[in-house]
């Protein structure tokens, strides 16, 4: 085991103002702007890069608990300082990283990859950022901070995610979801580890606003989960670095994710970041950020080259988890973009849903929001910005079954305004067994 030599504090992205992680912090008290959490990268510069591979191949999915966690086997990058009773893990990261050859034929691809964030314990990557969030939470409270509850506004996976994490704590949790727009897999989730799940008949940018009012009191003693705060990117970058690890240290051309409140986009920029400076990886590979297009700001300011930003009203998606009007990240995303020379895409409802459908007969079982990152991908070959002998690294986001409901729609033709071109049926016959063998002869003459 190293020395815990290595330190990371949090440091404003406006005023470069820094504070201790010991400070029960969301933004910068001096001037609003949004923080980062910052490493000592001279400390880990110290560690030579083959020594940081050798240290992270040890661990990965074969160490002991906590550190076979793919976000703890990466302690020093993620926080260091923690102390391990603090751990709160679940087994998250250490997810699949799937190649697709035959689909990636059909998009005239030569590499395509899907990294699985949905295998994990909650059924989404936001497994990743709640681990490391709730440790913290849980080392706060045992040095003596006020923090009687953690609260989260969610558009489904952040709550369920949160939810499980604190409960397995034993610390409270108060979560606010828009009312009728969640899928009930990711409803009943919170509902089952005991959470106080408050449903608003409001959308996920009203949800935010209220969880932003109860937890800017520090008196009110409730903390903040949602992806404003820091600690969870320091959790989610982690994934971009175990799927360069998974390809053999090797780096990808591209890397797409689905964009809703952004802070994925970033974690997964400052993952690359930490292995470029440690000069384990020597390019850094390009994101191209996916979003449908009934929730596109980012998109919109992609266009106008990130000049301005303006927020949209959020209209209804499939793709429910980034049904989101104003991304608290944009100025972490757009820093990220810009870093790593990325683009932004944007998908229809049909488009998205077709693609997700067509990836399952490959035998996926695919999200919606892994269905906009899909779609994205195919527009941007077809637009010559991907081209077919790079890399491409698919994230998919959480787990198809957290979206039965979006499925049967699907296969029965019932999601309103959408062509359902890969419609699957049962096939209803009786029990007789002529009449089901002269079936299968027909099936396959
Ligand atoms: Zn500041």
């Amino acid at each position: 085991m190293l020395k815990t030599k290595y330190k990371a504090i949090f440091r404003c992205m406006d005023c470069n103002s820094e504070f201790s992680l010991d400070e029960i912090l969301f933004r910068c008290p001096k001037c609003n702007g949004l923080l980062d959490v910052v490493h000592d990268i001279d400390a880990i510069q110290e560690t030579s890069p083959l020594e940081w591979k050798q240290i992270f191949e040890s661990r990965f999915r074969q160490a002991k608990h906590p550190y076979s966690s793919g976000v703890w086997g990466k302690k020093e990058w993620v926080l260091p300082e923690l102390h391990e009773d603090h751990i709160v893990s679940l087994g998250e990261g250490g997810t699949p990283l799937v190649p697709v050859p035959r689909f990636s034929k059909k998009l005239n691809l030569e590499n395509l990859w899907i990294k699985q964030c949905g295998i994990s314990h909650t059924g989404s990557f936001k497994d990743l950022g709640m681990t490391v969030l709730v440790s913290k939470v849980k080392e706060l409270i045992e040095k003596g901070k006020y923090i009687k509850a953690i609260s989260c506004a969610s558009t489904g996976d952040t709550s369920a995610a949160l939810a499980s994490y604190a409960s397995y704590a034993n610390i409270p949790v108060l979560i606010f979801l828009p009312k009728d727009r969640i899928s009930l897999a990711q409803l009943i989730q919170p509902i089952a580890n005991g959470a106080y799940v408050f449903s608003i008949d409001t959308d996920f940018d009203g949800c935010m606003k209220i969880v932003q009012e109860i937890t800017s009191n520090p008196e009110n003693g409730i903390y903040l989960a949602n992806s404003m705060n820091p600690l969870r990117i320091e959790g989610q970058k982690t994934v971009g670095i175990e799927v360069i690890q998974q390809l053999g240290w090797y780096v990808p051309d591209w890397f797409l994710i689905p964009g809703g409140n952004l802070g994925n986009v970033s974690a997964l920029v400052e993952g690359f970041k930490l292995l470029y400076e440690t000069k384990i990886i020597s390019k850094i590979p390009r994101v191209a950020v996916a979003q449908s297009h009934n929730a596109n700001p980012f998109y919109k300011s992609y266009l106008n080259r990130f000049l301005s930003f303006e927020p949209v009203q959020a209209k209804k998606t499939l793709a429910s988890a980034i049904q989101i009007g104003n991304p608290v990240s944009f100025k972490r995303a757009k820093r990220a973009l810009e870093y790593c020379n990325g683009v932004v895409e944007e998908v229809t409802e049909e488009e998205l849903a077709n693609t997700s459908a067509y990836l399952d007969t490959f035998g996926m079982f695919t999200d919606p929001h892994t269905g906009v990152a899909l779609a994205s991908l195919i527009k941007l070959k077809q637009k010559g910005i991907i081209e077919e002998k790079e890399t491409v690294v698919v994230i998919s986001t959480a787990h198809g079954l957290k979206f039965v409901e979006f499925k049967v729609q699907y296969h029965k033709k019932e999601l309103p305004n959408i062509h359902s071109q890969y419609v699957n049926q049962p096939i209803m016959i009786e029990p007789e067994i002529t009449k089901i063998q002269e079936k299968i002869q027909q099936l396959f003459s």
